[in-house]
């Protein structure tokens, strides 16, 4: 069966995303495994761990083009000295930020880019008052800026993502380009933070662990209702 051009079955999109939403809460260790922390809904420690929105706000600019781990050790030491608070970060010069985050790749335009938001933030009572102003900063790109106002702003908004669009395009056999992702699974799954940001990271797990441009779809946790895999099909998104 080939995957058909962009023409959703809502009905059957809506009956798959419950089959998958399922398969994910039965997988929560491999999930865990691959940095989510599954937590209290409004937590940010889904987040790889992080404390606080500052910090995942933070996390979403240094870790373009960079490992996690670095990136966590580099929040690490900018926590032990006060400063993913914006209103200690904005004090401090374009040239003193770069100092803290020079181990992260593009460092000097990375730093540019925190100086734009701490500054911005830093003239808000809070963060959850500042995080609609991202859209359109630099560096904050339309995945990275719903994924902010799901897991700093506890809204429910779902982030178009890469992994998301090959992921449910395979298992559905009908073709979701990332723009539609959002609008595709906001209108199935149930409203519910809780199920949002398990489904993201469930997405995001199972793109990093085996939906690859050439799926290793035996290791799959969702090979048993995946279209692709059970057709045997060739065309790979
Ligand atoms: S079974 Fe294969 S094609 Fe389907 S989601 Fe898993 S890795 Fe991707």
């Amino acid at each position: 069966m080939p995957l058909v051009s962009y023409k959703v079955d809502q009905e059957k999109i809506n009956q798959t995303i419950k089959k998958v939403l399922d398969i994910f809460k039965e997988n929560m260790d491999l999930i865990k495994d691959k940095g989510w922390i599954v937590s209290e809904p409004e937590s940010p420690r889904w987040w790889g761990g992080l404390q606080s929105g500052e910090e995942i706000i933070i996390s979403s600019i240094l870790v373009q083009m960079t490992r996690w781990e670095t990136v966590a050790k580099v929040i690490s030491e900018m926590r032990e000295n006060g400063l993913t608070n914006f209103g200690k970060l904005s004090s401090l010069s374009e040239e003193e930020i770069y100092l803290l985050i020079r181990r992260v790749n593009f460092s000097r335009t990375k730093a540019k880019r925190l100086k734009v938001i701490a500054d911005k933030a830093s003239s808000y009572a809070s963060i959850q008052d500042f995080i609609d102003d991202l859209k359109g900063v630099q560096g904050i790109g339309q995945e990275t800026y719903y994924s902010l106002l799901l897991f700093v702003g506890n809204r429910i908004y779902f982030p178009p993502s890469e992994y998301g669009s090959r992921v449910l395009s395979r298992v559905t056999s009908m073709r979701i380009p990332k723009l539609k992702v959002k609008e595709v699974v906001e209108s199935s799954l149930p409203k519910d933070l809780f199920t949002y940001k398990l489904f993201h990271a469930g997405l995001v797990t199972v793109g990093r662990v085996s939906c690859f441009k050439q799926p290793k779809c035996e290791k799959c946790i969702l090979k048993m209702i995946c279209n692709l895999n059970k057709n045997n099909e060739t065309l790979r998104i």
